[in-house]
């Protein structure tokens, strides 16, 4: 059975990596992905240039009085690790602030423990049973049980930044330079309120439209930013690191094994290529088997992209790849069985299969689901 009836959803793979033009705003060029054109601009970068600016930022960092020179936010995964030692090594002393997350893994947990060895971490957890009941509401309102996770991410290491004075925040890559995204927005150097509400990962639902009889907008308050003013107040930047030094999956991977950062011999879900990512959130099958439905990719497709974009395998293998696994039904994910993952924030099978239809593209086809959610 064919993934994607091709000519029904208009479905063309980018002619460098495997990325369906099916990606929400992420146009095409002469046939190609904008995540590949950006990956070909990097050569033309004046990386010398961007560590200079870098090392300008970090001397400005230095200068407040809260004991911590910048803020790294933090999964304790393979980027993190690779932010949090890398800035170590540039000769700054960083403050890790962990927003937990939705349904953590005993290796995710391991991973946090393992780069609090390198420096102070903060974790926020939210009430849990708020999170639980947005798990609940961003799935059936936007086909995302992570909705919360993605909130958070962005609010909770600005609000830290708020609260105890420390103005700089260093996030990983450019998502829409490493990954695609409209034109322009891979050149983007920080990461502003603007950017948190254009690409933070809301889909359009915003903290206050989450507010219900068990919901308050007080507690919504750990999933907003801080207002312009109380950013301005504290001077916070929140700069992307790989906008200074070219970002490698790979070598980032590689770094934080070597800090150790424990992974899997295998990937995560059979749907997923790499076996260093996400290995902190068992809902990360759910969110990326969304993904999946709506828009005909899914993680795997996007990981091994990059590994095409940097000569890691070819094109042509990485086709057949995506061709047997993209979309496979993550019965278990990083050790945690699906209905494990749904009892935790109380979604029964039912609601699962009646909003994954509801929110399915319907040129994709369902693939090699457990019996009880394959459609009769
Ligand atoms: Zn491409």
């Amino acid at each position: 059975m064919p993934l994607l009836d091709d000519g029904a959803m208009n479905l063309v793979r980018c002619k460098t990596c495997v990325m369906p033009n099916t990606r929400p705003d992420t146009p095409f060029v002469d046939g190609e992905c904008s995540a590949c054109v950006s990956y070909r601009a990097r050569k033309a970068i004046d990386w010398q240039q961007r560590m200079a600016t870098l090392t300008q930022i970090l001397d400005t960092a230095k200068r407040n009085s809260s004991g911590f020179d910048c803020i790294v936010p933090s999964s304790g995964g393979k980027d993190s690790t690779y932010q949090v030692t890398r800035l170590i090594l540039l000769g700054v002393k960083p403050l890790i602030v962990t927003a937990t997350t939705c349904h953590l893994t005993r290796l995710g947990r391991a991973n946090i423990d393992n780069l609090a060895r390198y420096a102070t971490t903060i974790e926020v957890t939210p009430n849990r049973d708020v999170r639980r009941a947005l798990n609940r509401k961003g799935l059936e309102l936007v086909g995302d049980i992570s909705w919360p996770e993605h909130a958070s991410i962005f609010s909770a290491p600005l609000r830290m930044a708020v609260h105890l004075g420390i103005p700089t925040i260093f996030y990983g890559e450019n998502p829409q330079e490493a990954y695609g995204g409209p034109l322009g927005s891979e050149q983007a150097e920080q990461m502003t309120r603007r950017w948190i509400s254009e690409f933070g990962g809301f889909l359009g639902l915003r903290a206050k439209d989450m507010v219900d009889s068990e919901i308050t907008e007080r507690h919504m308050k750990d999933y907003i930013p801080p207002s312009q003013d109380e950013l301005d107040r504290v001077g916070v930047r929140a700069y992307f690191l790989g906008q200074f030094e070219a970002w490698d999956s790979r070598r980032n991977a590689e770094r934080a094994m070597q800090c150790g950062m424990r992974t899997t011999m295998m990937p995560p879900t059979p749907g997923n290529w790499w076996v260093f990512e996400n290995l902190d959130n068992a809902q990360t099958g759910l969110h990326d088997w969304f993904m999946f439905l709506k828009y005909g990719f899914g993680r795997g497709c996007q990981q091994i992209s990059v590994d095409v974009r940097s000569g890691y395998i070819e094109r042509e293998r990485a086709l057949r790849w995506v061709e047997a696994h993209d979309g496979l039904f993550p019965e278990s994910y990083a050790g945690v069985s699906v209905y494990d993952v749904l009892g935790a924030c109380g979604i029964n099978v039912a609601t699962l299969r009646r909003t994954a239809e509801r929110f399915r593209n319907p040129n994709v086809c369902w693939r090699q689901m457990p019996k009880e959610l394959q459609p009769s």
